[in-house]
């Protein structure tokens, strides 16, 4: 695509990389077939291809962003679909991000707007504010009828609907510290603890830090990191994002002149792209660039880390029949497809595959919150194929597809770790009886 940008602008560093990412765009076309809200919405400017043109538009002219261009970059869920369908190798991500920004910086939202995500921002990021916003959560839900009738509210509906019923208590686990591993030690780790998740479901990592330390890892929980900026990265708060990027490089940093680190652990993949791309984040501070680097080429997703060691035989035998579903930031973020599939059929699960995998199932951080129409559709197209499959249990690596694929499947959805770790001996998953377990003789 050429480009039309002056030696001025490219002055900027970010423009300068956009404008390096707009350049091998052929406007081909083959994106929007993957594009979940084309494939929703049929307008082309709800297409990879058509927020591309205008954010060159944005950038080129240098001008302030508007209501059009809002509307359609706020309906992107960066699920990153279009990356891997891409031949030409535009890294949608990147320029995303920047478009995401420059809106932060130079648009005023509705007031509404404004506040629900100053709210998200000063909420999520913080285990004990979110714990205690979802005990709120509860008062609110008779009104959530109310709400979902007046627009401007719909967001607050759609939180109070995805607040679960009860709220388990903090894990110990998750303290800083570290977990010896058991025999032979065959390496140390560090898990990043997180936000969300450690609220929502914190028996993910401590089944990670059981499994792991079983298996003579030791894990490490490094004081000092916290959530890892995504959900406001996402939110074109790039302040707040390079301060959480910094803060978890400085502790992983010192866990590693602690004693060395094979690997940084993650248990939810949409943390895992972030932090992966931590090195890119912070390229431009002289300060952090080397250590953010470093520290991405150690993320690893669990399944990624598992796939690297030599497993045992599984101790049970299940053979019943589990859907996997891949996270977007999971199969188009990370390009992690082949080892979760992998572990779990190791493990004596039979793994099938949902038809479209490759849609979006709408939780997209915080998309199902604010865009939960559109997220809606895409949950209920994602839960149909799902429920085609006739698997006993569905199995996927991010915990905003749990949430939001638990809402309306019908079967049990768990994070594919809880299903590993009890094949390798472990207790059973909450939520999930024997029965969908192991297959009927
Ligand atoms: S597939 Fe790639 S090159 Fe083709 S229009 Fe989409 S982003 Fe541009
Ligand atoms: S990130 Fe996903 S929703 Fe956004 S343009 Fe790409 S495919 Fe479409």
């Amino acid at each position: 695509m050429q480009t039309n940008f002056s030696v001025a602008q490219l002055a900027d560093p970010h423009v300068a990389e956009s404008e390096k990412i707009l350049r091998k765009c052929v406007h081909c076309g083959f994106c929007t077939a993957t594009c979940p809200t084309y494939v929703t919405l049929g307008n082309e400017l709800d297409s990879p291809r058509g927020r591309i043109y205008l954010i060159k538009d944005m950038l080129e002219n240098g001008r302030p962003a508007d209501k059009q261009i809002v509307t359609h970059i706020d309906r992107c869920l960066s699920c990153l679909a279009c990356m891997t369908t891409c031949p030409s190798g535009v890294n949608y991500m990147h320029l995303v991000d920047h478009a995401r920004a420059h809106i932060q910086e130079t648009y005023r939202r509705p007031l509404l707007d404004r506040l629900t995500r100053a709210m998200l921002a000063a909420v999520l990021p913080y285990p004990d504010r979110f714990r205690a916003a979802l005990r709120l959560a509860r008062l609110g839900r008779p009104f959530i009828g109310l709400f979902e009738r007046l627009p401007a509210l719909k967001p607050v509906a759609a939180m109070l609907r995805l607040a679960p019923s009860s709220i388990p208590s903090a894990s110990p686990m998750a303290t800083p510290g570290a977990h010896a591993g058991q025999g032979t030690k065959r390496g140390r780790v560090a898990i990043l603890t997180g936000c969300a998740q450690s609220v929502l479901d914190p028996a993910i990592n401590d089944t990670t830090i059981s499994l792991l330390t079983r298996l003579g890892v030791e894990v490490v929980v490094p004081e000092g990191e916290g959530c890892c900026g995504a959900l406001v990265h996402h939110m074109g708060r790039e302040a707040a994002a390079l301060a959480s990027a910094r803060r978890n490089v400085d502790a992983w940093t010192r866990a590693i002149d602690q004693g060395g680190l094979d690997a940084i652990v993650v248990t939810a993949s949409g943390c895992g792209t972030t932090i992966k791309d931590y090195g890119f984040m912070l390229r431009l501070d002289p300060a952090y660039a080397e250590k953010a680097k470093r520290v991405s080429s150690l993320a690893k997703d669990i399944t990624e880390y598992l796939a690297g060691l030599d497993l045992p035989e599984p101790v049970r035998k299940p053979g019943t029949i589990v859907a996997y579903h891949s996270a977007c930031s999971m199969q188009h973020g990370q390009k992690i497809t082949r080892q979760p599939k992998e572990l779990l059929a190791k493990a004596g699960f039979v793994v099938r595959e949902p038809r479209e995998g490759h849609l979006c199932c709408g939780s997209a951080g915080t998309y199902n919150i604010l865009q939960p129409e559109i997220s809606a559709k895409l949950r209920d197209r994602k839960v149909k194929n799902i429920e085609a499959t006739s698997a006993s249990v569905v199995a996927t690596g991010n915990i905003g597809c749990i949430t939001q694929i638990a809402s309306a499947a019908k079967l049990p959805v768990v994070h594919t770790i809880k299903l590993l770790d009890w094949a390798y001996g472990g207790p059973k998953p909450e939520g999930v009886s024997e029965a969908k377990l192991v297959a009927a003789e």
